[in-house]
């Protein structure tokens, strides 16, 4: 394993947004828009969406009965998109309001207040109605899991090189970044579903080229990617990476498309399962290189007449042992499990496991899954 690429929202932060500020201007009251807003994000898959539908209900705004709530869509890395009462509403970040060529309609002073929100590391989102334009704006924040900083510092120790993937704004994604320990550079922002693809896709690159070149000096074979991520904008990168890693927490879609899944989306499990594949690797090669020789030694005293029948027996069942007892050493010790650091303390912490569900149709990403033929 050589690279990691994690996504932020509801990876390395908890995915439990608050909501901070909304907005509204023009024609539209505050509670008019946040009942947009509810509407919108009562049916959209994003954690952002149970911090506006709790918001709105701890201010007991409602959603009107009569409204007609129709071609309701997850627009994956953007927001969402629905017709009410016949008119198109769309609520999400900046870049599908460029999109949507509609994002020079905020009035100054708006704009001003949400400048601000972002330098606070917010996730600032938008809404629009039909033949008004952008009439609401809020931000919602999110926490970092307490552990990130440890496990990322960590897998930087085993010379592992650790990227960040969102769809977020970049101010947001910084601020995140930097305070789980990553650099400038390990931070890619405002990426859409099919970029993150794209990013993975090069590191895979990147590591067949590297092999590649050292291959007839050393045959050298290339580093794995791992991705780990939640959401069904991740699902693309999950497949196609080497080792694809789903929070127990996220979608279901995520889980289904993954290697493996983090039940309790705890990511000290993620380094525990990296450092275990690399003493079980370290455990086979040990065992192999060590039978070899072994044999070889009772070969080299057969030829030279030293030997016997018992004692090529001997070398045989000693071997056999040693290499037994050496693969023992990956067994967790009872005291590793008591004091929860060891294979089994997910189950000895009393933890249920997540309950895997299929995924539902509106979890189904509206992009191509193209993973190329040498991945499937
Ligand atoms: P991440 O990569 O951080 O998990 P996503 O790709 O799921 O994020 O989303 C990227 C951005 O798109 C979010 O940060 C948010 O600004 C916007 N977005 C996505 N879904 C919604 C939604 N339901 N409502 C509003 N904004 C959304
Ligand atoms: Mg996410």
């Amino acid at each position: 394993m050589t690279r990691i690429a994690f996504d932020k929202t509801g990876t390395l932060t908890e995915g439990n947004f608050k909501l901070l500020h909304l907005r509204a201007w023009g024609d539209v009251s505050r509670s008019e828009a946040m009942a947009y807003i509810y509407a919108m994000e009562a049916h959209a898959s994003h954690p952002l969406a149970a911090a506006i539908i709790s918001a709105s209900k701890a201010e007991n705004i409602t959603v009107p009965s009569e409204w007609k709530i129709v071609d309701h869509s997850n627009l994956e890395g953007e927001g969402v998109h629905a017709k009410i009462n016949g008119d198109e509403v769309y609520v999400g970040n900046i870049r599908l309001f460029e999109r949507l060529q509609m994002s020079d309609k905020v009035p100054a002073s708006e704009l001003a207040i949400v400048k601000k929100w972002l330098l606070d590391g917010c996730t600032v989102g938008f809404m629009s109605i039909e033949g008004y334009g952008i009439v609401s704006s809020f931000c919602v924040a999110d926490s970092v899991r307490p552990e990130a900083k440890k496990v990322i510092a960590a897998f930087g120790d085993l010379n592992i090189d650790v990227n960040m993937l969102t769809g977020d704004n970049t101010k947001a994604a910084t601020s995140i970044g930097i305070g789980v320990g990553l650099k400038h550079d390990q931070i890619k922002s405002n990426l859409l579903p099919h970029e993150k693809l794209e990013l993975v896709k090069n590191m895979i690159k990147i590591e067949r080229d590297n092999a590649a070149e050292k291959r007839c000096f050393r045959g050298k074979r290339p580093g794995l990617i791992l991705m780990c991520g939640d959401g069904v904008n991740d699902a693309p990168a999950l497949a196609l990476s080497d080792v694809g890693v789903a929070m127990g927490a996220g979608a279901a879609l995520a889980m289904e498309t993954a290697d493996v899944t983090l039940l309790d989306s705890d990511l000290e499990k993620l380094l525990f399962i990296v450092k275990l594949g690399k003493r079980v690797t370290r455990t086979i090669i040990e065992n192999v290189t060590f039978s070899f020789v072994a044999k070889a030694v009772v070969m080299g005293f057969t030829f030279a007449g030293y030997s016997s029948l018992w004692a090529a027996i001997g070398t045989d069942v000693g071997a056999m042992l040693i290499v037994t007892l050496n693969g023992m050493k990956l067994l967790p010790s009872k005291k590793n499990v008591r004091s929860g650091d060891g294979f089994d303390s997910f189950v000895a912490k009393g933890n249920k496991p997540a309950v895997k569900t299929m995924a539902s149709p509106s979890e189904v990403p509206s992009f191509p899954l193209q993973v190329p033929e040498e991945n499937v």
